[in-house]
């Protein structure tokens, strides 16, 4: 879960406020958690640091839809009461979410569109449109007097998207004439080599497994990566199949897809309700539970207990994801209640077609990413200690000098003389309920 900090001339810039899903309290590298420590379903930043200072906070912004950097904004901003800056997809996020917690109308979203520039104390903002796995991900340059940082939030080189822009290094590139103190960036792939693999290419691997299913096809995967969702579409209508959508974070995704102009208009959804009375062989579901959640729709598929209809010997199972670390056990219980109903399942870790694809960028990717931006510092985020420590070394094997690598509660001096301060800023966890 992520909630960066930016200080500069007394004033704070809160970059992204994030969940994390069944998590204990303190994080694993502090304390080795005792067998049985018990985990919290949703868990959200501490942000006792920023409510101490709320006159100081410029505005908080959300860089991207997804859980991680959004799904605490309706928790926390009565104790943070700060405007909130993001695109418009990511707004129609956050209004759900705000609307769920009687907060509509009171939080404060300044809407800008992507790649524009605004300013908010001491800071100059500058979006940068980037690619991801989630409709408008930007990469956000923040100016100060005395320096500027790109701070590049969840992103990897994707030159076809399948929804939005292509990847345009150009507003990078534009970097290395800046003097860029720092890149604060994202570490998920960092021990992994070579390049990510391009949402387009998933869509053909994906098209080709699904081409020689025979019975009705269940694809698990993401609700917020619209763009799957879309290659889904396109599939089901090249396959003569009807796409339906089983679950309520991918039903919410596809009405906010549609509400803000990313659904296409030749992509029809059906009701679940309509599965049922479908022969097997017109059925494509699109379903969330991809990590084995109990009562996500996959789960509820291999029990039986959907009131659309049910899976019978035949029919196939395609996990269009990743087992998140920490979710190995409850998906292979998914995928042996789906054995034993004698469904064929598919998953991305077993299959040498491409049907998943990562939405961060590996070690080539992020070496040109420095080389375009030369920053004098890189500080990796978002990641394990391994992940971080990888990252730095590949900032470095391109000539990046100086590397930060921290902990949560460090605090990094840019300018004018870098260092880290080790433990400076109380820092911890809070369950959430829901
Ligand atoms: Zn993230
Ligand atoms: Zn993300």
């Amino acid at each position: 879960m992520n909630f960066n900090v930016y200080g500069h001339d007394q004033q704070w810039l809160i970059v992204d406020c994030g969940v994390s899903f069944d998590e204990p309290l303190m994080a694993p590298y502090l304390t080795k958690p005792e067998p049985g420590t018990s985990k919290h379903h949703v868990v959200a930043p501490d942000p006792t640091f920023m409510t101490e200072r709320r006159d100081q906070i410029a505005a908080m912004v959300i860089t991207h839809a997804h859980e991680d950097h959004i799904g605490a904004v309706a928790a926390l901003w009565p104790r943070l009461r700060c405007q909130v800056i993001t695109t418009p997809f990511t707004a129609a996020v956050l209004n759900r979410k705000l609307a769920q917690a009687g907060l509509v109308g009171k939080v404060p979203i300044d809407i800008v569109q992507p790649g524009s520039q605004k300013t908010v104390g001491p800071f100059t903002l500058q979006w940068l449109t980037i690619t991801h796995s989630i409709p408008e991900p930007q990469a956000l340059l923040i100016h100060t007097a005395i320096g500027s940082v790109l701070h590049t939030a969840d992103w990897k080189i994707d030159g076809q998207p399948v929804s939005g822009k292509p990847f345009d290094a150009a507003p990078f590139r534009a970097l290395s004439n800046l003097p860029l103190l720092a890149a604060v960036g994202d570490s998920t792939n960092a021990t992994k080599a070579g390049f990510s693999i391009s949402e387009r290419i998933c869509a053909e691997g994906l098209f080709a497994t699904i081409k020689s299913c025979e019975g009705r096809v269940v694809v698990g995967c993401f609700g917020s990566n619209i763009a799957r969702l879309i290659s889904l579409g396109r599939i089901a209508n090249k396959t003569g199949r009807y796409l339906a959508c089983v679950g309520r974070s991918l039903e919410n995704m596809v009405g906010i897809a549609k509400e803000t102009g990313y659904w296409p208009d030749d992509i029809d959804v059906i009701e679940p309700a309509h599965v049922g009375y479908l022969p097997p062989e017109e059925v494509l579901v699109v379903a969330t539970g991809s990590q084995g959640e109990r009562r996500a729709a996959l789960n509820r598929l291999a029990t039986d207990s959907l009131p659309f209809f049910e899976l019978e010997a035949g029919d196939t199972v395609i996990f269009s994801s990743i087992v998140i670390p920490g979710n190995e056990k409850p998906v292979e219980r998914l995928v042996e209640k789906l054995y034993n109903k004698q469904v064929r399942v598919i998953q991305s870790e077993h299959t040498d077609l491409p049907i998943h694809a990562s939405g961060h960028p590996c070690v080539e990717e992020l070496k040109l990413m420095y080389q375009w931006t030369k920053p004098e510092i890189v500080i990796p985020v978002h990641g394990e200690p391994e992940h971080l420590h990888a990252h730095a070394e590949v900032a470095k094997s391109v000539g990046v000098r100086k590397t930060f690598v921290g902990r949560n509660g460090d605090v990094y001096l840019l300018a004018p003389q870098p260092g880290i301060r080790r433990n400076r800023i109380k820092v911890g966890r809070i369950p959430l309920v829901q």
